[in-house]
């Protein structure tokens, strides 16, 4: 498999102290000189520019947690895909978080994800089950129909990256199964070949995301699926991130 392994940090609505260049300055003296890994962190839209600022030059790329599909208006608190452009490369979509609290349909996530690209954007669009589905078996079937819902319209997955997070494993410290979440990898790069085609679907970096950390990431990256990983928790604790980064890398660089 071609596609290189990228790992993204989520810092959700964190650090609540407000010290972002300090936690993305300790976060790059832990993963600079990695190589063969993309590495992403996600700080909160108010922190985009200056954690950007931090880190230029240093090959640690800078991503939002969302963004508004339409391209400027009445909105209030929104921020459009193309003015987040300029301030960073790659852009959260779908996010299990926002769906819940925020109602946000596969539609919706579609609409943002075609906006992403339309503005050079790279969306790492976000998908899962919850437990209720999971248990009663249907996993496979509601992930692959999410995910062609929520990519309605992306015609070219050049720059989408998919996170694969099961709802019931985020936060939670209750990681999926390697195995489960590589058997989910293969099928969601079986839907991806389906709508694209075979060598587009292959460069469509996979990652598995919920609570992720350094004693759990090596048999996840050991799955010929699994691209990466979008990192939460962890991702806030700049010896952890670093450790998974360097895990990615040794194992997938
Ligand atoms: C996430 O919210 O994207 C996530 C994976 O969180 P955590 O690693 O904390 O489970």
């Amino acid at each position: 498999m071609s596609v290189k392994p990228l790992v993204a940090g989520n810092w959700k609505m964190n650090p609540e102290a407000g010290n972002f260049v300090e936690l993305a300055s300790q976060i790059l003296e832990e993963i600079s000189k990695i190589e063969g890994v993309t590495k992403v962190v996600c700080p909160p839209s108010v922190a985009l520019r200056e954690v950007s600022n931090a880190l230029e030059g240093s090959h640690v790329l800078v991503g939002a947690q969302d963004g508004h599909p339409e391209a400027s208006g009445a909105i209030t608190g929104e921020v459009a895909m193309g003015m987040l452009s300029s301030v960073c490369t790659y852009v959260i979509v779908g996010h299990s978080e926002r769906r819940a609290m925020f109602g946000e349909t596969d539609e919706y996530v579609a609409r943002k994800a075609v906006s992403a690209i339309a503005s050079g954007l790279s969306p790492i669009l976000c998908i899962g089950e919850s437990l209720d589905v999971r248990d009663a078996g249907d996993a496979l079937s509601y992930v692959h129909d999410q995910l062609v819902a929520s990519l309605d319209g992306v015609d070219n997955p050049e720059t989408l990256v998919i996170g694969y997070e099961p709802v019931w494993a985020i936060g939670t410290g209750v990681s999926a199964r390697p195995d489960v979440a590589g058997e989910m990898a293969e099928s969601i790069r079986s839907t991806l070949t389906g709508l694209y085609g075979g060598e587009a679907a292959l460069n469509v970096p996979i990652l598995y995301g919920g609570s992720v950390s350094p004693e759990n990431i090596g048999p996840y990256i050991d799955r010929p699926h699994i691209n990466g990983a979008l990192v939460g928790g962890a991702s806030l604790k700049p010896s952890d991130f670093g450790r998974i980064v360097s895990l990615v890398a040794s194992i997938r660089g």
